[in-house]
C-alpha cells in the first residue's frame, strides 16, 4: 500500500513550476495536473532531496497523468522509471 503524502509546492522556492519549466506559471492545465498528482518518497536520495537529485523536494511523482520527464529534469538523470 502507498501511503499518500503531501504534495510539494507547483512553484518551486524560485518561481518555477514543476510541471512546465515555467517562471510563474499559472496555466490552469499545470494547475489541474498537480492537483491530480500523487507523490511517493524519491527513491534514488529516499526523501532527503541533496543537490544533485532531480526530483521535486524528495518527492516523485506516481501518477500517469505526469508527463515521462518534466520540463526541469535533465534527459539523463534516468526520470522515465
Ligand atoms: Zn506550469
Ligand atoms: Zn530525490
Amino acid at each position: 500500500m502507498i501511503r499518500r503524502l503531501a504534495r510539494p509546492p507547483r512553484l518551486t522556492f524560485a518561481d518555477i513550476c514543476i510541471w512546465c519549466g515555467q517562471f510563474g506559471c499559472t496555466d490552469s492545465e499545470c494547475v489541474a495536473s498537480h492537483n491530480d498528482s500523487t507523490w511517493r518518497i524519491c527513491p534514488d536520495c529516499r526523501g532527503t532531496a541533496p543537490g544533485w537529485c532531480m526530483c521535486a523536494y524528495g518527492l516523485v511523482p506516481t501518477t500517469s497523468a505526469v508527463p515521462d520527464r518534466p520540463a526541469w529534469a535533465p534527459l539523463e538523470s534516468g526520470w522515465a522509471r
